[in-house]
């Protein structure tokens, strides 16, 4: 068994040139607009559009038919936009050093800004309207009644909008509300001065937190990973007090925020444009701590499969096994479609037709954007952008980003426009789904034992970073407001209680902690940036688990219903609230069994690398 080195990552194919790679290895944006000309003609006809709207205003009171011409020329500016934009920012992501292009992207970015201005006075005017009476209307024009969700959505979340005084006042207050999160990105980056140390076995580095994490990723000296978890702390613990500062700033905005238009808890406000009731995240949180079994189990498998005699937070992200096989493009592209064969012969078909359909720009070439995304392009085609590198990782990016791109394609071609987009609740729901349906069909090819462990560590990191992680930070960020919100001192050691005592609860014995743990809070961005957003990530876990589970059960009829139930739930786009749309598809996330679905779905992959370890 050698299972004791661990894997360093294998290199990526050579960088080309754009012009040297073949056709079809590149996304066509010609399918968007021809060439430059035809886009500017269309930035002229949006840009005259926009003008168009802003006129409307003060007409709405006049009836339904004005209504009406008011929401399909919204529609109308709301389709150029998306074509207009990707022209122009797909084109840029090709070579960002094009600064012709990049002007473009930020002419368009110009007009948005002008569109939004226009529009301001819609949502107000429209309100001014009793409901009643438009509810009058929608029954007297069935063209306006494709509107409804939309209409009645924007009335009820009127309830917590304040008259104009109280509106006014809170307007003011939004040009300091950013000030926390803008001063933790100064102190956190711009200002940040990372130390270049010397590590045990002699290699230099200098501690940016990619550095960091390559280390923790990779380097296979313990004392390695151990010296650059303690330098890298030292960061944050040198300016923890202003740290707990700004994050104070934080909860005290959010809770302001919150009393002001009169919502019950920062976690209600949160949750209210989503209509996502505040048991959901209780639940998640719940379930997940009462589900930590199969994480401390395979911590405890990796402890002995990395022979080590103390196991930190810094061992946990360094691969059980040395692997290099490489995962060419054309064979992961000839897999994908036989992997979501659950899904029927139309899915496949529709996802045949994104592989060939010049919609993928595939290969890394100088000046292209990181990273990877699917770009839903209304009235054309989703395009998507991967940095394909031959890993295992970049296999499973692709068919992270086809679940995003099969979503697009199946709720644009259903929806009016005004549902086609969905939101980020449930956008994450394919994407994984697809990585899972993916993961079991290389799982039962696979006759390589090195292979299976590598794709079962692979699924099982993907549900400790995506689900359990995200948890404990939701739980974090909600603890910490409740301080606040019930009147308690936010200090830095009373943050590094709550985040030390959320490692222990999820980890128990299972690793041995370290006192700088206290401070790994201070760097999370999003507790800064967008509080109350993780938790998304994993309700979308929770959910594509769930339906994981129906999708690939026993019986014939239960399989059949719930993949008809899987595919009413991608067209459905954002026809309505998240929760509604994914209770339909027979997930409820107020439910345990939906988040316990999570927790089996890591009992039966830790179980299957126990035992491939041991035939390994
Ligand atoms: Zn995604």
């Amino acid at each position: 068994m050698d299972l004791l080195k661990p894997a360093e990552a294998s290199a990526a194919p050579a960088l080309s040139e754009r012009d040297q790679i073949a056709d079809r290895f590149k996304w066509d944006l010609s399918k968007i607009y021809p060439d430059w000309n035809a886009w500017h003609a269309a930035y002229v006809e949006l840009d005259r559009k926009i003008d168009e709207f802003a006129a409307l205003r003060g007409s709405l009171d006049r009836g339904a038919n004005a209504l009406l011409s008011a929401l399909s020329l919204r529609d109308e500016i709301g389709q150029l936009e998306y074509k207009v934009w990707y022209f122009a920012s797909l084109c840029y992501d090709q070579d960002q050093r094009d600064n012709q292009v990049n002007a473009k992207r930020q002419e368009v970015q110009i007009l948005f800004a002008k569109a939004a201005q226009a529009s301001a006075w819609f949502d107000p005017e429209l309100l001014t309207i009793p409901l009643e009476t438009v509810r009058d209307w929608m029954v007297a024009s069935s063209k306006l009644a494709v509107y409804r969700f939309a209409i009645e959505d924007l009335y009820r979340q009127q309830e917590h909008v304040l008259d104009d005084k109280g509106e006014r006042l809170l307007s003011l207050s939004s040009r300091f509300s950013s000030a926390p999160n803008d001063a933790y990105a100064a102190l956190s980056t711009a200002d940040v001065k990372h130390p270049t140390v010397v590590l045990p076995s002699g290699v230099e580095s200098t501690l940016t937190y990619g550095q960091y994490r390559a280390i923790l990723a990779t380097n296979p000296n313990q004392a390695d990973r151990a010296a650059a978890f303690h330098e890298f702390h030292k960061i944050y613990e040198a300016t923890v007090n202003t740290y707990a500062a700004l994050y104070n700033g934080v909860l005290q905005r959010d809770w302001f925020h919150a009393q002001a238009r009169g919502y019950r808890s920062t976690l209600d406000a949160a949750l209210h444009g989503n209509n996502i009731p505040t048991a959901v995240v209780e639940n998640l949180i719940e379930q997940a701590k009462a589900g930590t079994d199969p994480l401390r189990r395979y911590h405890r498998l990796r402890k002995k499969l990395l022979g080590l005699e103390t196991y930190h937070s810094y061992d946990t992200a360094i691969p059980l096994v040395e692997f290099d096989r490489k995962y060419p493009y054309d064979d992961v592209v000839a897999g994908l479609p036989a992997s979501v064969e659950a899904l029927g012969g139309d899915y496949q078909r529709e996802m045949h037709e994104i592989l060939n359909g010049q919609a993928i720009d595939v290969y890394e070439n100088p000046g292209k954007r990181s990273g990877a995304y699917s770009a839903p392009v209304y009235g054309c085609q989703p395009y998507m952008l991967l940095n394909y590198n031959d890993t295992l990782d970049a296999a499973f990016t692709l068919a992270h980003e086809m679940g995003h791109s099969m979503h697009t394609v199946l709720s644009h071609r259903s929806q009016p426009f005004v549902y086609a987009g969905y939101t980020i609740f449930v956008a994450e729901v394919p994407s994984t789904l697809s990585e899972a349906l993916f993961l079991d069909y290389m799982l039962k090819r696979t006759t390589d034992e090195h292979e299976r462990i590598v794709l079962l560590q692979h699924a099982i990191d993907g549900i400790v970073t995506t689900f359990y992680t995200q948890v404990m930070f939701a739980d974090y960020e909600l603890q910490a407001h409740r301080l606040v919100e019930g009147g308690k001192p936010v200090t830095a050691d009373v943050l590094g209680e709550i985040y030390f005592g959320l490692l222990q609860a999820y980890h128990g014995d299972a690793i041995d902690y370290d006192e700088q743990s206290h401070v790994t809070w201070a760097r999370i961005p999003h507790f800064y940036s967008t509080p109350y957003y993780v938790y998304q990530y994993a309700t979308c876990f929770a959910s594509s688990a769930q339906l994981m589970k129906q999708l690939t059960g026993r019986s014939d009829t239960n399989r059949h219903e719930a993949i008809a139930r899987y595919l009413t739930l991608l067209k459905a786009g954002g026809s309505d609230h998240p929760m509604t749309l994914l209770k339909e598809a027979g997930v409820d996330l107020s439910q345990p069994e939906t988040v316990q679905a999570v927790v089996e779905q890591l009992d039966v992959l830790v179980t299957q690398l126990e035992h491939a370890v041991s035939e390994a």
